[in-house]
């Protein structure tokens, strides 16, 4: 637009000063007329000749102020006035319109150069010398700007141009040219340049990374926050760099967007420097685009904080979620197992029953054909009708009464056995002297012992009487002493002790014999269970009597323990309650 009005401008200076030849050349020419003119022979030719003459001169002068008024008029409309310097003379002609121009009246003289100095801006004196000195510039020509003071105290902008007429062989040198108000356009400039500086600033203030680019890619402006975003010195984004050049300096690959595109779009791209921009991009109306980048790296952190912190407790929820589930694995996998369980107990507890059944039906029915094997070999025996004859009789009859002895006390111990685990044992208790039932026992055990020559001491003292079933409580004692016996060794010795205190009455038998190996001990008192070893063998047993012992002392509510040194010997302790 400007350079559009300044092409306009020299055009027309040019038109102008073509004019203004014409019009110098034309006032020569009439004046050359009038010397031709004087110089006419014939008088009435002369006179009439000067009567045509003078009409003609004061028509041409008539038509020159005509041209003159119609070209001030052309040229106050454009604002424009005509300088005429005549370089001899020094003194200035200014047309009408560049006193209107000025707000001043056109005086009579011609202006002196002081005259014009003096009105222009102290600063512009240089402008006006610009002018006198184009007459030595090769170009003689002039073209400058500066400013008039106006009548009214403003400043007036002019665009003064011109150049050097004359001189040589024509003359007296004379600048001639015109002069332009153009303080419209300097205030324009001013408003637009202010309007411009309003606009870095605006720009430079948003927060924000700032660009605009044109359609070609290429920047036509960016902010600072941009550079400082992007790790660029401000002079890598100076306005026509390309997009590419940019977005190379700043490390960035093509994540940044280009234009193109048609509606406004959202981009994030993370920097070289690790941080985040969320980027607009918006185009332009002339084909480019304009992107603002902000700063996310705080919303990106915070964002990832949380994205870690949800999957923390997403994985919390499907640990604590397995572990529901394998507890309600686990939890069925018991019940299965606690119905097994039941099952089975029942499978086992109706079988024992059937089992301690038929021992005790069997028992019964053995018993009474056994009593009647014993009492027929003892009566033969012991020859109660009449000897046998052979004394190989008499021995074989001994061995069937002793069998039959050994089988009857085994058939009764698994009868108690077997009534006890079917729980129908029933004690009948009665208040017992306990001393009374240790001494019938040791008188029974006497023989035994003397025959494997052991001692067996009774040091039990005053004990309170109990309520027990005496038959009961001589069986375990006889067991235990009948055991202490079978596994001590000749020499040695069995003491049965006894204490008491407010609940319990304790006694204890206790042997020198072999003693039971420790790894044996645990199962020692379970029905069967014996230790093998070689003093065993000679020693028959069925493994009954300990359990036999310790349930029958239990349905008392007593306990029974088991203590043994192996080759030391053992101490089988019994508590009643009192
Ligand atoms: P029975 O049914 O005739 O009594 P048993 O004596 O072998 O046969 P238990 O009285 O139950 O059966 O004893 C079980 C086992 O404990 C014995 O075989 C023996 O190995 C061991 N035992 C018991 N008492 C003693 C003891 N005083 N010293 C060493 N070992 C013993
Ligand atoms: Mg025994």
């Amino acid at each position: 637009m400007s350079v559009m009005m300044r092409t306009a401008v020299v055009l027309s200076g040019a038109a102008l000063a073509g004019i203004g030849t014409a019009l110098y050349l034309q006032d020569g020419f009439s004046r050359g007329l009038a010397f031709a003119g004087l110089l006419a022979p014939g008088v009435v030719a002369l006179a009439y000749g000067m009567v045509r003459m003078r009409e003609r001169k004061l028509e041409a002068e008539a038509a020159l102020v005509e041209n003159q008024l119609r070209f001030d008029m052309a040229f106050a409309g454009a604002r424009c006035g005509i300088w005429d310097w005549d370089l001899t003379a020094n003194r200035v002609y200014w047309s009408s319109a560049m006193f209107d121009m000025l707000g001043l009246r056109q005086p009579s003289k011609r202006l002196s150069p002081a005259e014009i100095k003096s009105l222009a801006h102290p600063d512009d004196a240089h402008a006006i010398d610009e002018i006198i000195g184009a007459a030595s510039r090769a170009s003689r020509s002039y073209d400058t700007v500066f400013r008039l003071r106006h009548a009214d105290g403003s400043w007036v902008w002019v665009n003064a141009k011109g150049q050097v007429w004359g001189g040589g062989r024509m003359a007296g040198e004379r600048l001639v040219g015109i002069t332009i108000d153009i303080t419209e356009q300097k205030l324009a400039e001013a408003r637009e340049h202010e309007a411009t500086d309003r606009l870095v600033d605006a720009i430079e203030s948003i927060g924000e990374a700032f660009a605009l680019w044109d359609h070609d890619n290429r920047l036509v402006t960016a902010n600072s926050k941009f550079a400082e975003f992007l790790h660029l010195p401000v002079d890598r984004i100076a306005p026509g760099t390309t997009l590419e050049q940019v977005m190379a300096d700043a490390g960035i690959g093509s994540d940044w967007p280009r234009a193109g595109g048609i509606e406004e779009s959202v981009w994030e791209i993370r920097l070289p420097s690790g941080r985040w921009l969320q980027i607009s991009e918006r185009p332009t109306n002339s084909g480019g685009h304009v992107n603002v980048g902000t700063d996310i790296t705080p919303i990106k952190v915070q964002e990832s904080a949380l994205t870690q912190n949800k999957s923390a407790l997403e994985k919390t929820v499907r640990d604590l979620e397995a572990s529901r589930l394998k507890l309600q694995h686990q939890a069925r996998q018991l019940v299965d197992l606690a119905e097994k369980y039941a099952a089975e107990k029942t499978r086992a507890e109706s079988a024992n029953r059937s089992k301690s059944e038929f021992l005790a039906n069997m028992s019964h029915e053995l018993r009474t054909p056994l009593n009647a094997i014993i009492g027929f070999s003892e009566m033969m025996e012991t020859g109660l009708f009449g000897p046998l004859g052979s004394p190989k009789y008499q021995e074989y009859a001994h061995d069937i009464r002793s069998s039959g002895q050994h089988l009857l006390e085994l058939i009764n111990d698994i009868l108690d056995m077997s009534k006890i685990e079917a729980g129908r044992m029933t004690l009948e208790k009665q208040t017992t002297d306990l001393s009374t039932v240790i001494e019938e026992s040791l008188r029974l055990v006497s023989g035994r012992a003397e025959i494997a020559s052991v001692k067996v001491l009774n040091e039990v003292g005053e004990l309170p009487q109990v309520e027990a079933d005496k038959r009961a409580i001589k069986q375990v004692l006889l067991n235990l002493l009948s055991n202490a016996i079978k596994f001590t060794p000749a020499g040695g010795t069995i003491r049965v002790r006894g204490g008491a205190d407010q609940s319990y009455i304790a006694l204890a038998v206790e042997d020198s014999g072999i003693g039971i190996p420790a790894h044996a001990l645990p199962k020692i008192g379970r029905p069967f269970e014996q230790v093998e070893s070689q003093h065993s063998k000679r020693h028959k047993g069925t493994g009954l009597g300990l359990a036999l012992s310790r349930s029958l002392v239990e349905l008392h509510g007593g306990t029974l323990t088991i203590e043994s040194t192996e080759g030391v010997g053992t101490r089988v302790t019994f508590t009643l309650p009192l």
